[in-house]
Parts: structure tokens; sequence; C-alpha cells
């Protein structure tokens, strides 16, 4: 029988392909997005690593920016509070190019299939999931792994109503994906940029080798409501074209981390979005999503069944996750301080230095200890 995995996101397409690189015939379900998304993400070792694992390092690789350093910058004075060197594998990549490599990655195989409509419900039994389509069409695999994002049928099925529900914090990132040649050239320097304001913070870096900039401004929704663009930016000249407010910028609701204690019921398991919501301050929800698949992908080609396969899995990797997520969280909090606490926040960034950056993030960024190649 076969594994479907549902969604077709960067942890959908990233999962099939796990499953099928450990032997098992998928089919892939749901639609592919009609226009490709804008933007970029950044992916750091832990991401790499296991895009390696899944054989798609070098094709990404190729895509992607690779950054050299993490700047973080006080927005209001422009002062550099500390700069981190990236000595791993640290890059950037545009949506649309992961989605389009894993997207032809997984047409090539010929042992995953792909099945456009939305699973409508799911029915998951002892050695089973009974399966029934939008499109009317029905079937019985023998796991799903649903990867349909945070508001997905997966959660709900196994984490309940209420867990499903996505708590917002009222804070929201405005998006901007902007042609590198309209802005300050400075902006195409391969770094990522951190810029600390007083309960706002700015991140920025290039995609598509620096011919791109990837802006996210995170702030509170009732400062997004109105001119927000004069209030962050400021006087910095640098931003004085950002401040001008003729881009357009999409806005996505900021989520805190959440991530259910249990991944699976029965032959159903969550990955990506559907296992984690993660705020994007550690840039680790791709990430995460990718070391699910990888993670999945070592535990069928090892363990004795699917059972146990499944059952490793979501054992593994709900006790890192939950470390991921709780990071994320505490960065989230003291990125959104502003007043006095803001600029506490400032000096004890600078007077840390890297090192401290650089620990924060170790632990983060190993990724998953018994995933290490
Ligand atoms: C502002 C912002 C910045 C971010 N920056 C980074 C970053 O720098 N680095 C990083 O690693 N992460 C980052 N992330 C997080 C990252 O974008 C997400 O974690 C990731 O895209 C989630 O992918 P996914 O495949 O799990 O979910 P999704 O992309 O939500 O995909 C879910 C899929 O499921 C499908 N689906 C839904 N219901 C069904 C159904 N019933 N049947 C079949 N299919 C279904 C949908 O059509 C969709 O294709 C950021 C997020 C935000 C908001």
């Amino acid at each position: 029988m076969t594994i479907m995995v549902s969604g077709t996101g960067i942890a959908g397409m990233s999962t099939a392909l796990a499953a099928a690189n450990a032997g098992h015939r998928v089919t892939l379900c749901g639609p592919h997005a009609s226009t490709p998304p804008a933007g970029g993400i950044q992916l750091a070792p832990n991401g790499w690593r296991a895009l390696d694992q899944l054989g798609l390092f070098d094709a990404a690789i190729e895509r992607a920016t690779r950054l050299d350093h993490i700047v973080v910058r006080d927005l209001g004075s422009g002062a550099t509070l500390t700069r981190l060197s990236l000595n791993n594998h640290y890059a950037s990549i545009g949506r649309a190019d992961l989605l389009d490599l894993l997207q032809n990655t997984v047409a090539k195989r010929d042992s995953i299939t792909h099945h456009a409509a939305l699973i409508s419900h799911a029915v998951p039994h002892k050695d089973g999931v009974d399966l029934v389509f939008e499109d009317g069409h029905s079937t019985r695999a023998a796991a799903l792994v649903a990867a349909d994002g945070a508001a997905g049928l997966g959660r709900r099925l196994v984490a309940g109503a209420i867990s499903a529900n996505r708590q917002l914090n009222g804070r929201v990132a405005m998006r901007a994906d902007i042609d590198a040649a309209l802005i300050p050239a400075v902006f195409a320097q391969p770094a990522s940029n951190l810029w600390l304001g007083q309960g706002a913070h700015l991140v920025h870096y290039p995609i598509a080798g620096g011919a791109r900039i990837n802006f996210a401004v995170t702030l509170s929704a009732q400062l997004a409501a109105g001119q927000w663009q004069a209030k962050i930016f400021g006087t910095n000249p640098l931003f004085e074209t950002l401040a001008s407010g003729s881009f357009t910028w999409a806005t996505t609701s900021v989520s805190p981390a959440g991530s259910p204690l249990c991944w699976r019921r029965g032959r159903l398991v969550l990955a990506g979005d559907a296992a984690h919501v993660m705020p994007p301050h550690l840039a680790q929800g791709a990430g995460q999503a990718l070391q699910d698949a990888a993670s999945l992908q070592q535990a069928l080609t090892t363990a004795d069944s699917i059972d146990d396969a499944l059952a490793i899995y979501a054992r593994h990797r709900t006790s890192v996750v939950s470390m991921v997520a709780r990071k994320a969280d505490i960065s989230g909090k003291i990125m959104a301080l502003g007043g006095a606490g803001g600029r506490l926040r400032n000096l004890m960034i600078g007077l840390a230095g890297p090192s401290f950056l650089h620990s924060w993030l170790a632990d983060v960024w190993a990724g998953d200890p018994g995933m290490v190649k």
C-alpha cells in the first residue's frame, strides 16, 4: 500500500521525497499553487543538512545566496550591536525557487504519483488510513503524512479542534520582495540583517544572488493598520526609499510557537507547519519542515515496520521541535520589547557580543542530533 502525503508546500513535497527515498510508493495530494510565492526564506545549517540527507543539497545551494554574517543593529540609531560570522552553510533561497526544485524532483520520481485534489475526510485505523477527496475519489493508504499546514485537517485530527485554532498574538509581519536595483546597493551585501526597534523589528537579506531583497517587518497589528513605514523607518537615510511607501507589502499574522504534544494518531503523522507553528523570529519554520522530512526518511529506512517508523519519527521530532519553538517564542518576546526594555535589550546584546548569539543559536542549528551525518 501507498503512503499518502497531503500538502504541496515545502513540508509536503520534501516528505514525499523522503518516503520515496526510503523505498515506499507515495501519493502526494493537493493542488500546486497557481502563482509562485514571492520572497525568500533563510535556511540555517540544520536546514541545509536536512536537504543533504534528502539528496537535494547541490541543486538547492545552486539556487541559493550564501550569507556571510548576521548583523544586529539598532533601528533608531543605526549602531551595530553585534555581528556574527557564519562559517557554516547559511543561505537564503527564493520560496518559488525551492518549491520549483522540490516540484521538479518529485515529478521525476516514478514511485511518486500526484493527485491534485484536497483531502476532505481521513479516518486513521490500526493498519492504514481511509481517505476521501474533494473530487469524490476514495482510497486506503498505508499511512498519511499530513503536511497540510497549520490550519489543516491533519492537525485537527491529531490535536483536536481547540488546539488547532491558531492563537494570534496581535503581531503581524509585513513582507516585501524588492528589486535590488531600486534601493541602495548596500542591501545586496550577503548578510542577514536584523534591526531592533522599539516594539518592532526588521529583517532583510538578499535573494537570487542579490538581484532581489527580501524584507520582513514585525510589528503590532495596530501599528501596521496605519502609515507604518514612516514610523518604523524613521529618518534613517538608508531606509528613505522604503519609507516612501511605494512598494507592495503583504501582511501575514504572526502566531506564537505551538506544537501538539503528540504528532501521531495511529497511521497518521504530522509534518511541517501542521506539526509546528513557528513564529519567524529564528527563521526556522521551513528548516524544521525539512528536518521532519529527513527524520522520517531515516525512520522509514531503519525501522522494522511502518508503525515503529512513525512512532520513532514522532517521538524524536517532538523533543527537538519543543526546544526550537521555546527559543523562537523567547526571541520574539525579546525582539518585541519597547521603551526601557528595548533599550536595555540593545545594551545587553552589545555587551554580550557575538559568542552569546552563537551559543543561543547553536543547539537550534545543530538540528536533530540523531540525524547528523
Ligand atoms: C514572515 C515569515 C517569514 C518566514 N521566514 C522563514 C525563514 O526565513 N526560514 C524558515 O525556515 N521559515 C520561515 N518561515 C516559515 C515557513 O514559511 C513555513 O514554516 C513553511 O513555509 C511551512 O511549509 P508547510 O509546507 O509546512 O506549510 P504550507 O506552506 O502552509 O503548505 C500547506 C499545504 O497543504 C495544502 N493543504 C491544505 N489542506 C489540505 C488538504 N485537506 N488536503 C491536501 N492538501 C492540503 C495547502 O494547499 C498547502 O499546499 C517564515 C514564515 C513567515 C510567516
